[in-house]
């Protein structure tokens, strides 16, 4: 069975959504394409608007907000991110679904507006590849580092309200658990103790990150206070 509605990844930044993303609709154009999401934010590097995001003005933003262009928005690290209305209809038989790499109050509003998505939380596999991963993409500062964990944790608190997980250790085996989802198969479950401790270790790892950016004390003298 082939998926039908809108998929939607969550989960902290630097989990892999946005690799994912691009490897499904990559490897199976027909079936996936990438949601381009509206943004206040300043591209980064080689981003161009229209393929990454549609770059527009704070003032143009709140003004799709206020015409109703957005199927859901949120303000992430500080900036606007909304889905166009667009980008979820004209769903047809038999061409692509959208795939939409957006933060979990996004992912709240699609929810609660009765649009029928299946929502994947995707988590790293740990906290040392997860942060090695999140600084080695070398797109953010320092105090962009912070802002980021300081959301993952939040983020990762309300992960186990969702009902799907895909652990991405391996880049090729996340891709094939997301098909298996998308296809109807069995994901990780809610109650899977080891998603919640996994959730557990990787707010323990970004407190002690966030902790030693901000410069204060030894690895184990900030793990002895953030518990
Ligand atoms: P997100 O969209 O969730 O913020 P990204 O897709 O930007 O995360 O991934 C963060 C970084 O981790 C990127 O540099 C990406 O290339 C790398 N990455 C993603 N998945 C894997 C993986 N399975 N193994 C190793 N590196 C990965
Ligand atoms: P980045 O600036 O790193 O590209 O994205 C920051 C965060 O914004 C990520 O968590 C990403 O998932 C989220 N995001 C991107 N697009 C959207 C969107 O359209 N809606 C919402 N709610 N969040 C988004």
């Amino acid at each position: 069975m082939s998926l039908r509605r809108p998929l939607v990844l969550v989960g902290p930044s630097g989990a892999g959504k946005t690799t994912i993303a691009e490897c499904l609709v990559r490897r199976h154009p027909e079936r996936f394409r990438f949601s381009v999401s509206a943004t206040s934010r300043a591209p980064r590097g080689s981003e161009r608007s229209g393929r990454e995001y549609s770059f527009i003005s704070r003032e143009e933003f709140e003004e799709m907000i206020a015409s109703g262009e957005l199927a859901e928005w949120a303000q992430v690290h500080g900036e606007y991110y909304g889905t166009p209305v667009e980008n979820l209809t004209g769903l047809t038989e038999a061409g692509p679904v959208p795939v939409l790499d957006i933060d979990v109050q996004g992912a709240r509003q699609v929810m609660r507006r009765g649009i029928d998505a299946l929502v994947i939380f995707i988590l790293p596999p740990a906290a040392a590849p997860w942060l090695a991963r999140l600084t080695g993409r070398g797109t953010e500062s320092p105090e962009g580092i912070v802002r980021r964990l300081r959301t993952a944790r939040e983020e990762l608190g309300e992960a186990t309200t969702f009902e799907e997980f895909v652990v991405n250790q391996d880049l090729h085996e996340a891709v094939r658990q997301v098909l298996e989802i998308a296809d109807g198969g069995a994901g990780e479950g809610a109650c899977d103790r080891r998603v919640e401790a996994l959730c557990r270790e990787l707010d323990a790892g970004a407190a002690v990150e966030i902790a030693r950016i901000r410069g204060r004390g030894t690895a184990d003298e900030i793990r002895k206070e953030e518990t």
